[in-house]
């Protein structure tokens, strides 16, 4: 018999998460499956595009095709990892499906304690980081997390300002004249003010370089820029355990990164600059502070690249960096199926058919241009 399989709509999806409810995450048959999908899981069954079958796709004429192994061959290898939102709409996903099996969990937490604590953090942080490829190889995989706490000292802080102030005094009355609820709820942001960076790092650097993990951790969480002004207001550092097994055996007709065949860990940095940053605060952390933890990550692990969704933005080399000697296949794929550049996304595929204008801003608007080729 051969591997269970198991269908994915738009449809089916929403219709599911109406009734369960279920909590924000990534969409079933989107970027996730069509950029590469790693996970937990992925050590022990692969990437998420290694998984899929065939899908139906609305090409940009109003076509509707399907893309497998025998029709529309050279789409199907584009969609199986060369990035969501360029080569038309797809519409479902035909993907494997695996038994359940069981899962042995651990949770390790090390906190600082003071400054000094700190620094023994990055050092205790560097240890993990190499003892990584040992780890992985023995089948663990999962997530390890490096986080600036001051959010959390600064809401505990304002928590008891709050306390002290009004509530701890109306609370006597609470049940004879009074009745008082009083409760503290935190958001994330009010928008998303954060900008993220990641590397693929292979099974030798970790640990030949084992010396340099203190520096390149000092450099990643770098949170100021070059006056001296803080410019990273929180950030959180994953070392994701999420390659490695059936992710190292290249799949026949894929485009994923073909570095993912060769990684042990993806470092993934994420960064928040401060919430009254301006246009030049941003254009900084951008070029000053994020650029160079892509530099460091680039340099402590060189020739591997990254996962594009996952990756700064504003990488320069981000076509080589995301998808290795495969962008040129994939950009005739782009060329070949939408000729007239309908679908544009940031940093997709066939990007520089489109150009954004953004006279200093942030965001700008978009203009055709006539460099791709
Ligand atoms: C909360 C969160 C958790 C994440 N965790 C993981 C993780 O564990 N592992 C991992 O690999 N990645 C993870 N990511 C990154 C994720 O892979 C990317 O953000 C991915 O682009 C999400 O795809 P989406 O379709 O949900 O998002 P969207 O932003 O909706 O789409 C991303 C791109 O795909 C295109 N697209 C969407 N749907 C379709 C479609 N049906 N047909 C064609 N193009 C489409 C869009 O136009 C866009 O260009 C996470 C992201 C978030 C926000």
């Amino acid at each position: 018999m051969g591997s269970p399989i198991s269908t994915i709509s738009h449809q089916k999806n929403e219709r599911r998460s109406q009734k369960l409810n279920l909590v924000k995450t990534v969409g079933a048959i989107g970027g996730y499956l069509q950029g590469g999908g790693h996970g937990p899981a992925s050590h022990e069954f692969g990437l998420g595009a290694d998984q899929v079958l065939e899908y139906q796709i609305v090409l940009a004429l109003g076509e509707h095709v399907t893309a497998n192994a025998c029709q529309h061959k050279d789409l199907f290898i584009a969609l199986r990892g060369g990035g969501g939102g360029t080569y038309g709409i797809v519409t479902s996903a035909t993907v494997k499906a695996f038994p359940e099996r069981p899962a042995l969990g651990h949770v390790l937490d090390i906190d600082a304690l003071n400054a000094r604590g700190t620094a023994q953090l990055l050092n205790a942080t560097a240890n993990v980081m190499a003892s990584v490829p040992a780890l992985v190889d023995e089948g663990f995989s999962g997530t390890a997390v490096l986080l600036k706490k001051e959010w959390e000292n600064a809401v505990n802080k304002a928590k008891d300002t709050m306390n002290h102030h009004v509530v701890n005094d109306l609370i006597r009355y609470n049940g004879s004249s009074l009745f008082i609820i009083s409760k503290f709820q935190v958001w994330d942001s009010f928008f998303a003010w954060s900008m993220m960076t990641s590397w693929f790092i292979d099974k030798h650097s970790p640990v030949s370089k084992k010396d340099k993990l203190p520096n390149l951790l000092k450099n990643i969480t770098l949170d100021h820029d070059t006056h001296g002004e803080q410019i990273v207001s929180q950030y959180a550092l994953l070392l994701n355990l999420v390659a490695r097994g059936k992710v190292l055996e290249p799949q026949p007709m894929t485009a994923v990164n073909p570095s993912w065949r060769k990684t042990y860990l993806v470092a993934q940095q994420t960064d928040m600059w401060p919430d009254n940053a301006g246009y030049e605060e941003i254009h900084r952390f951008q070029n000053e502070v994020m650029a160079k933890k892509l530099k460091a990550l680039k340099e402590f692990a060189p020739d591997m690249g990254t996962y594009g969704n996952e990756a700064d933005p504003y990488d320069p080399d981000w076509k080589e960096d995301w998808w290795g000697d495969k962008y040129h296949y994939l950009q005739s794929v782009k060329k070949k199926y939408d000729p007239e550049d309908v679908f544009w996304c940031w940093r997709c595929v066939g990007n520089d058919a489109w150009a954004e204008i953004t006279g200093g801003a942030v965001y700008g608007r978009l203009c055709q241009t006539k460099l791709s080729d």
